[in-house]
């Protein structure tokens, strides 16, 4: 079923608010809501890349919840996926407090870094893909190519401004983002 894929491309996704609904430090796998077409986008995004899950989770730096509850929240995101093996090669939560010393919290490159020289990807064949200026930063910090996810809530003139400047193009969804960089 994957003759296809290329295993030095890869795809960063960013996780609230690109994959599943931003319900704004979500703590309880009761809460995971797939956005449209995600599900699909990231099945079909599989036969071609490797997919590398980059979220911040401050809500455990700011002590709001625990690492344990915030991997149970990715344990239900992956199971309303239900991605083939190997589904997501690599998975980063950024637990920084944004006031804190950034180690792996967006828009810091180190995570994709990191991918790229484990797994041997190529950078020229690499997206970030995210809904946020500091996804976006994280993808350009890091030497590869980087795609918005609009969301109103987070759409800005900064935002907008970034993706100008850098040539960045911008959806409406993971399901069109996917569909035009992949
Ligand atoms: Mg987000």
């Amino acid at each position: 079923m994957t003759p296809s894929r290329d295993t030095r491309a890869g795809l960063f996704l960013d996780r609230d608010g690109t994959i599943i609904a931003d319900a704004g430090f979500l703590s309880d796998p009761a809460g995971v809501v797939l956005l449209a077409g995600a599900k699909e986008a990231l099945h079909r995004a599989l036969r071609s890349h490797r997919l590398y899950l980059f979220s911040n989770q401050s809500g455990i730096g700011r002590g709001y919840y625990t690492l344990a509850q915030a991997l149970a929240v990715n344990a239900r995101m992956e199971a309303l996926l239900a991605l083939p093996p190997p589904g997501f090669s690599a998975v980063c939560l950024a637990p920084e407090a944004p006031e804190a010393p950034a180690v792996y919290r967006k828009p810091s490159p180190r995570f994709i870094r990191e991918c790229i020289e484990k797994d041997g990807l190529d950078p020229a064949r690499c997206w970030m893909v995210g809904d946020r200026l500091s996804d976006l930063q994280a993808g350009v910090n890091a030497g590869i190519r980087a795609a918005l996810v609009r969301n109103p809530d987070h759409f800005s003139e900064e935002v907008r401004l970034f993706c100008q400047t850098h040539g960045l193009p911008a959806f409406d969804s993971l399901a069109q983002a996917v569909a035009a960089v992949l």
